[in-house]
C-alpha cells in the first residue's frame, strides 16, 4: 500500500462523531420486548432484600436494539488491534495468536470444566496440565515448576518465594539482597522488594551487557540470587549470563531468569543449559494468549530439582496411570493461585507448542530477523544507543531527532497518523529517549516494508517540519490527552448536563 493511502486509512475515522449512548437517550425507547408474565409475580424487593434493589438507575440510557448495536460497533471501529495492523510495542510482543488455539480453549469438554467436579472426570484436564508443564520444562531446559501464577509479575514474586524457602531450609537463612542489573525490566525490583528482599543494582557496561567484573566485586554471602532479564530490556542477549550464574552459584546464589520474552529463546537456547535456576514465562507473550487489556495471562514458573520440595500447592500427581492435584507437600510455600491457575490460557499455550513442535525455532528466528530487518532499515536515520546483535525487539534512541526539539513520544504520535500503533517510548528508562520497537514473528516483509517506511518519513519530517510531528496525531478524534490527569482524576462516572457538572 502505498504511503499516503495507508494514511488516509488511518484517519478514516476523524470524521464520524459518536456520543455516549446517554446522549442517545429517549424516554420510553426499549432494546426488548418481554412476553406477558405466565408465573405469579414476585417483589424482588422481598426477595432479595430491599437494600440490594435500586429504585430506580438515575441517567439509564434508554435505547432501541438497533441503536445499542450501532453505537457499539461504530465505537468498536475506532480501536486499534493486532487484527488492523502491526503493533510494534517492545517488551510486550503483541502478535498475532492463533485463531485454531481460540477455538481448541472454547470446546465444551474444557471449557465446561469446573475444578470440583471428582478426579475421575477430569483426567483430561489434570493430563493437559501435566503435558503442558512437561513441554515448558523441555523448551526452557528446567526439570518441573508450577502453572498457577497469573501473570509475569506474580511468576516472578513465586520465583523469589520459593528461592526464600530454598535458602531458608538449606543455609538456616533466606539471605538479604537481590541483585538486578539496570537493564531488568521493571517489574523485577518491585517483586524482589514485595519479597523482602533488598535489591542491588548491577550496571550494564557499554556493550548493554552484566558488567562481570562489577558483580564479582559485590557478589557475597548476603547475596540470595541475581535476577536478569534475558534478552534483556535493551533487546540484546546476556553473553554472561553462564559466567554469571557461575559466580553466583560459587557463593550459594541462585539465578533467576525473567524469560517473559522467551520468543527470542525457544528451540534456540535453554535457560536451564546455561545454568538458570529458576525462571518464568509469560504464557500471554510467547506461547498464544492474546494479550492487552488486563485479559487473563499466565506465568509459569520453571525450575531445578533442588527446588522443587518448595512448589505451590496442588501440584498434579500421577499414580498407577492415575491423575490428581496432590497437596500434600510439608515445604511447600502454598497456594498462590486457585486451583490449577488460568487454564484457559494454559489450555491455548499447549494448542500452539503442540502445534509448532520443533518449528517453535522458526517463530523464534521470524522474530528475530523481522526486529534485525527494522533495526537494518532505520539505523541510518536513527541512534543506535547500543549495538550488540539485536533479538527479538530493537531499541533506538530520539537523539538525532531532539535536535530539531522532537522526541519519541512526538515520533509515536504521528506513528497512529501512518496507521501504525506506536511502540514503546521512554521505555528501557537507561536510554534517555527510547523508542523500543518488536515487530514479532507475525509481520510479513510487506508490513515492515511499510513501518520502516513511515518511520523514515517521519525522520525527514522531524528534520524539515518538527511542528508537524510535534503536534501529531492530526487523523484521530482526540490528539494529545492530559494522561497524568486521567489517571489521577478519572471521570468515571457520567450525569445529565442540566443537572451537575461531570464527576
Ligand atoms: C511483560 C513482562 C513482565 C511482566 O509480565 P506481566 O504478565 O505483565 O506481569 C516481566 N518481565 C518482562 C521482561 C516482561 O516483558
Amino acid at each position: 500500500m502505498a504511503l499516503t493511502d495507508r494514511i488516509k486509512k488511518a484517519g478514516r475515522h476523524v470524521n464520524q462523531n459518536e456520543g455516549l449512548i446517554f446522549e442517545e437517550s429517549v424516554p420510553g425507547k426499549r432494546a426488548f420486548d418481554l412476553p406477558p408474565l405466565d408465573v405469579p409475580a414476585v417483589d424482588v424487593r422481598t426477595a432479595l432484600g430491599s437494600s440490594y434493589v435500586r429504585e430506580a438507575i438515575e441517567g439509564f440510557p434508554e435505547v432501541s436494539e438497533i441503536e445499542v448495536i450501532r453505537h457499539f460497533t461504530r465505537l468498536s471501529t475506532w480501536n486499534y488491534a493486532i487484527d488492523l495492523g502491526m503493533y510494534p510495542l517492545g517488551s510486550c510482543t503483541m502478535k498475532y495468536n492463533p485463531r485454531v488455539n481460540e477455538f481448541v480453549a472454547r470446546l465444551d469438554g474444557i471449557a465446561n470444566e469446573h475444578p470440583y467436579q471428582p478426579q475421575e472426570i477430569s483426567q483430561g484436564c489434570l493430563k493437559i496440565l501435566q503435558l503442558l508443564l512437561s513441554c515448558l520444562a523441555e523448551i526452557t531446559g528446567m526439570d518441573t515448576g508450577t502453572l498457577q501464577p497469573a501473570a509475569g509479575a506474580q511468576g516472578e514474586l513465586t520465583g523469589l518465594l520459593l528461592i526464600r524457602a530454598y535458602l531458608s531450609d538449606t543455609q538456616g537463612k533466606p539471605r538479604k539482597k537481590v541483585l538486578i542489573p539496570d537493564s531488568a525490566h521493571g517489574t523485577n525490583p518491585a517483586t524482589a522488594v514485595i519479597a523482602g528482599y533488598e535489591v542491588e543494582n548491577v550496571p550494564s557496561d557499554a556493550r548493554g551487557q552484566i558488567d562481570i567484573a562489577r558483580l564479582k566485586e559485590i557478589v557475597n554471602g548476603d547475596v540470595a540470587a541475581m535476577m536478569v532479564t534475558n534478552p534483556s530490556t535493551l533487546g540484546v542477549f546476556e553473553q554472561n549470563i553462564a559466567e554469571a550464574a557461575k559466580i553466583l552459584h560459587d557463593h550459594g546464589a541462585l539465578l533467576y531468569m525473567d524469560g517473559a520474552n522467551m520468543n527470542a529463546l525457544a528451540g534456540i537456547t535453554r535457560p536451564g543449559d546455561f545454568g538458570v535456576d529458576v525462571m518464568h514465562l509469560n504464557l500471554h507473550k510467547t506461547f498464544s494468549t492474546p494479550h492487552g487489556g488486563g485479559g487473563p495471562g499466565a506465568g509459569p514458573v520453571l525450575v531445578k530439582k533442588i527446588l522443587e520440595p518448595y512448589l505451590p500447592i496442588p501440584m498434579v500427581a500421577e499414580k498407577n496411570g492415575v491423575l490428581s492435584l496432590e497437596s500434600h507437600r510439608p515445604k511447600s510455600i502454598g497456594k498462590v493461585r486457585a486451583f490449577g491457575g488460568n487454564f484457559g490460557v494454559l489450555v491455548r499455550a499447549l494448542a500452539y507448542t503442540l502445534a509448532y513442535g520443533p518449528g517453535i525455532r522458526q517463530a523464534t528466528e521470524d522474530a528475530v530477523l523481522n526486529a534485525n530487518y527494522i533495526r537494518k532499515k532505520l539505523e541510518d536515520v536513527y541512534d543506535l544507543p547500543f549495538d550488540s546483535p539485536s533479538m527479538h525487539e530493537v531499541v533506538f534512541s530520539d537523539a538525532r531527532q531532539k535536535k530539531n526539539g522532537v522526541n519519541t513520544m512526538d515520533i509515536a504520535k504521528r506513528l497512529i497518523d501512518y496507521g501504525f500503533h506506536p511502540y514503546t517510548t521512554a521505555f528501557p528508562l537507561i536510554v534517555s529517549g527510547a523508542m523500543m520497537i518488536e515487530p514479532t514473528e507475525s509481520e510479513s516483509k510487506k508490513e515492515c516494508d511499510e513501518f520502516v517506511d513511515a518511520m523514515r518519513s517521519i525522520a525527514e519530517e522531524a528534520a524539515t517540519d518538527p511542528e508537524l510531528v510535534k503536534t501529531a496525531p492530526h487523523s484521530t478524534r482526540v490528539g494529545r490527552l492530559d494522561e497524568v490527569t486521567a489517571a489521577r482524576k478519572p471521570v468515571l462516572r457520567w450525569k445529565p448536563k442540566e443537572n451537575s457538572r461531570q464527576e
